[in-house]
Formats: structure tokens, C-alpha cells, sequence
């Protein structure tokens, strides 16, 4: 099955992989929160792991299980679990594997509400050490006998800063602490976490995923390079059978059962659909995103352009190696200074104003004065971001008309 094409596989992973009842080629959507057991020994042997099982709805569901195997098969995985949320994964994943006094390196170039997750878990005593990752020295300079783990960004929002994914899984590996990466930005067919050393993967299902602004979801996927046995926050009651399966056993115990940020069967559903499209997706959007890049950094009203894809981006290079299929379809631009950026933002008539990314539908906001705001302006400038700034998330309209719609508004200055 490896050998077919990346369309091909998701528009039959379902059907493959979970054998819906029936004939069926969807996993339905079932909402039962409890599940019978005919036999008071098979509840048992569920709750033991003996038996594998769904025995509540906030624990698993065939659902959103049914989802996380799609997911694991396309990270090429030893496992998935699925959460309500991308912030939910996160959280779910941190909460679950670290400790007070644990050291954690995390890039500073991160998703404005991470960053804010990442100041509660300090108040709650993990070490958290914000570095560049765009380079490897920072982070062996910031690494301490008590660094258990790293967490990054493939490409960061908003200023897609690029991280050397290949380098820091190396460094991780001599060093024998997890490598956690939020792939959000560049979902396969992009990006390869595995093949670049990832050991997990975390990923906003919300975003390119799902892809129709119409389900929230998250993910973790453990890539199953990362060998468990030397971490030491494993809980002796996870320490058990395949080593592979320990984290994840932890993250889905601690995320799920006792967090309780659990995925509904209704979004699973809503985002194994969109997966179905998403390597057409991403190659459109990627295109669109691309030539619209390139139109913005000839334009004498555009000063900058963020783009990964750009042979002047600062990480092009990285980006080159490590991407396959496109260089993402998200970008930012700093306009010329005479032109304010929020008038600029009203004068586009096709392109939507919102805070979202991974859309159908192009979608542009101003940066600072909304999804980083709360950061300030010194923290601002540390992760590259300009007080001007505009992200655009491209989506995968026919590009003359997205073209059309920058350029109109742009002349009107
Ligand atoms: C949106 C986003 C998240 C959070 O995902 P939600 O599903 O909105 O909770 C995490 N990381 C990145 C990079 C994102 O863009």
C-alpha cells in the first residue's frame, strides 16, 4: 500500500484501515458515551489492557480512534491519539510527560497561544528555555542535565522561520531526549517528521488537516524513533508491553482520561473527510501561495515578503531539503510604510479578514494588534514579527483571482 500515491491512500485509508461495518466506507459517527459488555470479565480485561476496547467516550471512541490510525498511517507512526484541539494536544502532551524542576528547549518562534501555554506551564514549574532554532548551537548552548525534551515548530507562525529538523533529531538522539514537533504548518505530503528524526509529532487537525473551517481537532503521533525506556517520567503502570507504546499510553491516560480534552466522534468524522483532499489541497494552495508570493515581492508597495519558498528567505535552503511537495501556504508581508495595513485589509474584497489558517479561502489579518498582541512589543520583535505585519493564509481559489483581488487593493494606495 506504501507504494501508492499520497491521494490515493486517503481517500481509501478509512475503508482499509478501520473495515467499517456494513460495507461502509466511512467510520461512522457513533456518540454512544458508554459501551456494553455482555461478559463483567471483558470490562475487566478492557480496564486492565488486557483487551483492547473502548470502555468510556471521554477515554476513546471508534471514531476519532478510527481517525487517529488514518492520521498515524500518513506520519508513517507506531501510534496516534487525537485530542479536541491543537492547544489540546499540546497542553495534553506537556501535562503529561513533564514534571516540575524537568528542563524543556522550545523554540521562540512559536503559535502566539503556545507561547502562552508555555508561560503557565513555567508558573507551574517546568524550565522552559526559549531559543532560535534556527540554529543547532543555540540549542546544544541552552541544553542542561535536566533538558527532557525539545519543542519546535516545522514552520513558524507568522514569520515561517524554518527549524533544521534533520540537525536538532540528530542532536536529540546523541543526547537521548524526545524531539517534539508541532507540524501544523506543514502537514504530509509536505514534510516527513519521521524521516527527519521527529520522535513526536504534534499538529492542529483544525488547520490545513480537516481544511474547511468546520471541525476542531488535534493530534499526537509518535513517529516510534524515541525509545521510551530512557525517559524517566514513565509511570510504572504504563511501563508496559511494547516500550514503542509507553508515551503514547501516558499522553492518551493523562490527556484523555484524566484531562479530558477529548476529540467528539461528530468532528473526527468532519476532519477523516477533508483529509481526503488534503494532498490536492496542499498542492493547490502551495502553488497559489508560491505564485502569490512572488507577485507581493515584485510589487513596489510591498517591502517584504516571508515566505519560505522565496530563494531569499533566510531559511530557504533548510526549507528546500526538508520540504517536499511545496513550501507550505502560509506567508507574511510587511506593506511600505505609507500604507496602513488595516486600510490595506479593507480595501481586499475576495480575500477574508479572520484568524484561521489552512482554509479553502485566503484568509489575511494584521499580526500584532490581534493574535499577538497580548506578547508586547519587545516579545514581538524577538520572534520576527513587525508591528505592520499581515499573515495570509492562501487557499486554493484559482490564483488569477487572488492575484487580482492584492493587486486592485494595493493600487488603491
Ligand atoms: C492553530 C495552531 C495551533 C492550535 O490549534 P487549534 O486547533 O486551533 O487549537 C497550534 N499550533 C499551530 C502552529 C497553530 O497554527
Amino acid at each position: 500500500m506504501s507504494k501508492q500515491g499520497f491521494t490515493t491512500r486517503q481517500i481509501h485509508a478509512d475503508r482499509q484501515l478501520n473495515q467499517p461495518e456494513h460495507g461502509a466506507v466511512h467510520t461512522a459517527s457513533t456518540n454512544s458515551v458508554l459501551f456494553e459488555f455482555k461478559d463483567a470479565q471483558g470490562i475487566i480485561d478492557v480496564f486492565q489492557g488486557k483487551q483492547a476496547g473502548h470502555v468510556y467516550g471521554r477515554s476513546s471512541t471508534g471514531s476519532a480512534v478510527a481517525l487517529a490510525n488514518q492520521i498515524n498511517a500518513l506520519e508513517g507512526g507506531c501510534g496516534a491519539v487525537c485530542f479536541a484541539t491543537g492547544m489540546a494536544a499540546i497542553s495534553g502532551l506537556f501535562l503529561a510527560l513533564f514534571r516540575q524542576g524537568d528542563h524543556i528547549i522550545v523554540s521562540q518562534y512559536l503559535f502566539g497561544n503556545t507561547r502562552s501555554l508555555m508561560a503557565t506551564l513555567s508558573d507551574i514549574g517546568l524550565q522552559i528555555s526559549f531559543v532560535d532554532v534556527t540554529s543547532l548551537e543555540a540549542i546544544q548552548e541552552a541544553y542542561q542535565p535536566n533538558t527532557r525534551a525539545v519543542f519546535t515548530e516545522t514552520v513558524a507562525n507568522p514569520a515561517t522561520q524554518v527549524a533544521d529538523i534533520q540537525a536538532i533529531g540528530k542532536y536529540c538522539q546523541e543526547r537521548q531526549i524526545p524531539l517534539i514537533v508541532d507540524n501544523t504548518m506543514s502537514p504530509p505530503p509536505l514534510f516527513n517528521a519521521r524521516d527527519l528524526g521527529a520522535s513526536l509529532v504534534v499538529s492542529s487537525l483544525t488547520k490545513f488537516v480537516a481544511g474547511h473551517g468546520n471541525a476542531l481537532g488535534g493530534v499526537v503521533v509518535d513517529t516510534g524513533l524515541y525509545d521510551w525506556q530512557a525517559f524517566d517520567n514513565i509511570k510504572p503502570a504504563y511501563q508496559v508491553a511494547d516500550p514503542r507504546q509507553w508515551g503514547l499510553t501516558q499522553i492518551k491516560k493523562k490527556g484523555l482520561r484524566d484531562m479530558g480534552a477529548t476529540l467528539s466522534p461528530d468532528a473526527a468524522h468532519k476532519i477523516a473527510v477533508g483529509m481526503e483532499t488534503l494532498g490536492l489541497r496542499m498542492q493547490r494552495a502551495c502553488n497559489n501561495a508560491q505564485q502569490l508570493a512572488t507577485f507581493l515581492d515584485n510589487h513596489d508597495k510591498v517591502a517584504r515578503v516571508f515566505y519560505p519558498g522565496l530563494a531569499d528567505h533566510p531559511q530557504h535552503f533548510i526549507a528546500r531539503e526538508q520540504m517536499q511537495n511545496g513550501y507550505g501556504a502560509m506567508l507574511s508581508i510587511d506593506l511600505i510604510d505609507s500604507i496602513d495595513p488595516v486600510a490595506f485589509l479593507n480595501a481586499l474584497t475576495l480575500v477574508i479578514c479572520a484568524t484561521h489558517l489552512g482554509d479553502t479561502r485566503t484568509l489575511a489579518l494584521p499580526v500584532a494588534p490581534t493574535i499577538f498582541f497580548e506578547s508586547g512589543a519587545q516579545e514581538r520583535a524577538r520572534m520576527g514579527i513587525s508591528e505592520t505585519m499581515i499573515r495570509i493564509s492562501v487557499g486554493i481559489e484559482d490564483l488569477d483571482d487572488l492575484i487580482a483581488d492584492f493587486g486592485q487593493a494595493l493600487n488603491q494606495f
